[in-house]
């Protein structure tokens, strides 16, 4: 992709949003992003799901800025505060190689995708010199069919979620009432890209698509529907990661007073059993309580070459 990618800044519509934001000239869109790659960690990961973690980690880079921006965000001091540091392409390709190095399962793109020109750029520099991971791309499901078909071949495995199906509850909590119809789409060219699942001796995935849902308090009807949704279009071709951890953040329940409590034992047990009557096979599950904020990883710029 070379410098060419620079282009595709000038005018940016990479995501849904299409706000068209001038990030060469020093604008910020929505998603916060101007022209320079920020991110705020790169670091072995072992809370993602046991085919991707394993015992060695998976190597994560998280990304600043975030073209979702949802309220209950639990990574806020970079998808929303800005936290990270500025790298350059060949920064970001030593940071890829580097997690290579310390035995990373797999490479683990963390919201990337407002700084896709830049990633795929450093990809195809971190291949040359021989980064041979896997690689997840780990997104919140709202991304633009054009852009996700620059990812084709880059791509071994997507990770994205599947938030809402209710655009009401997307326009609330993400801003964002397209995103039903556009994370729809997006599953569709994400599966289209990978296809059936792939794993390796060991049980670590190498190919393959894992949807994550996150149960929100009181969305349980949509929390249905997304599954209903997701195993009626791809059966068990893809895997589905229910998840329990939402933690409610102070910021979060002044304004949004519903979401101040943490899901219930028994909401989670009911769309489990959803899952089951339904007859999906190829679910994670998660056991026991919710992550609290102590979890959240420091995002200061940790294992970021620079
Ligand atoms: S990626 Fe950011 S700048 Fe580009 S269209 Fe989306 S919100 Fe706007």
């Amino acid at each position: 992709m070379g410098e060419d990618y620079r282009q595709l800044l000038e005018h940016c519509t990479l995501c849904p949003r299409r706000c068209g934001a001038d990030r060469l000239r020093g604008e910020t869109g929505y998603c916060g992003a101007g022209a320079a790659v920020r991110a705020g960690r790169a670091a072995l990961h072992f809370w993602e799901e046991p085919c991707l973690s394993g015992d060695r980690g998976s190597g994560a880079v998280f990304f600043s800025g975030c073209t979702l921006g949802c309220v209950f965000c639990q990574n806020y001091q970079i998808s929303a505060d800005g936290q990270g540091v500025e790298v350059t392409v060949p920064q970001l390709a030593e940071s890829f190689l580097s997690l290579q190095q310390q035995g990373a399962h797999n490479l683990n793109l963390v919201t990337a995708t407002h700084y896709l020109p830049q990633v795929i750029a450093a990809l195809d520099l971190a291949k040359s010199r021989g980064l041979a991971l896997p690689v997840v791309y780990n997104c919140g499901g709202y991304e633009r069919r054009e852009t996700l078909r620059m990812l084709a071949g880059y791509v071994d495995i997507y990770l994205p979620d599947c938030k809402y199906l209710d655009a009401q509850l997307a326009a609330r909590y993400s801003g964002a009432p397209d995103y039903p119809q556009v994370v729809r789409e997006a599953l569709d060219e994400m599966f289209l890209q990978v296809g059936e699942p792939v794993f390796d001796d060991c049980g670590m995935m190498r190919r393959g698509m894992i949807v994550r849902h996150l149960l929100l308090p009181g969305c349980e009807a949509d929390s249905r529907a997304v599954l209903r949704y997701l195993y009626g279009r791809f059966g068990d071709s893809v895997y589905l990661s229910i998840m329990n951890q939402y933690t409610p953040l102070p910021r979060v329940r002044v304004r949004w007073p519903e979401l101040g409590r943490c899901i219930t034992a028994a909401e989670y047990e009911r769309v489990i059993d959803y899952a089951l009557e339904l007859g999906i096979e190829n679910a994670f599950v998660q056991e026991g309580g919710t992550v609290s904020e102590s979890f959240i990883p420091d995002f200061s710029g940790q294992g970021l070459a620079r």
